[in-house]
């Protein structure tokens, strides 16, 4: 269970403070897209995603994102938002965090993984001894896989006590 527990889950990406990221003592972000930042798809970030990542990045965070899904669609999106990006990243394996991590000016001491996924994002984040932070999943979603993922995960969410909102957790 411990590989499946992030560090700590919040409904949606713009709940991230700069606060919270320096009580967590972080430096890097490593932002997955689909559910995330945007509906799987879509072009344009969820209301206040675009606010946010400007305003993380000025108080001075580095964030990359690194998603699972296509350069097709992945790069198009990262430029929309202004930010570097590494698609295809085989997340919960660490070859794309490792590459993410090659595009920062400096080398991060703490990174953290943000996304919606446990099976991916935060089981990834914790074999490369990352922190995370797990969201709600902001849309509706189709196909088998994505189906089997999220019926896995309600049985971890449950014991973790992170359900519907992610307020109810913080982890330790
Ligand atoms: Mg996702």
């Amino acid at each position: 269970m411990a590989l499946l527990r992030p560090t700590a889950a919040l409904e949606k990406v713009t709940d991230i403070t700069p606060e919270l990221l320096r009580q967590l003592e972080i430096d890097a972000i490593l932002l997955d897209v689909d559910n995330t930042l945007a509906p799987p798809t879509e072009k344009i970030p969820y209301e206040g995603v675009q606010a946010w990542i400007d305003e993380i990045k000025s108080a001075g965070f580095a964030v990359v994102i690194c998603s699972n899904n296509y350069h097709s669609r992945i790069r198009p999106f990262s430029d929309s938002v202004g930010l570097e990006c590494v698609a295809m990243s085989l997340k919960p394996f660490p070859f794309g965090f490792n590459r993410a991590k090659r595009k920062l000016k400096e080398k991060p001491k703490s990174v953290l993984v943000v996304g919606d996924q446990i099976y991916t994002d935060v089981l990834g984040a914790n074999l490369a001894g990352m922190k995370s932070i797990l969201l709600c999943p902001q849309s509706e979603e189709h196909g088998f896989t994505i189906y089997v993922r999220r019926r896995l995960e309600i049985g971890v969410r449950k014991k973790l006590k992170i359900l519907k909102r992610g307020e109810d957790y913080v982890g330790s």
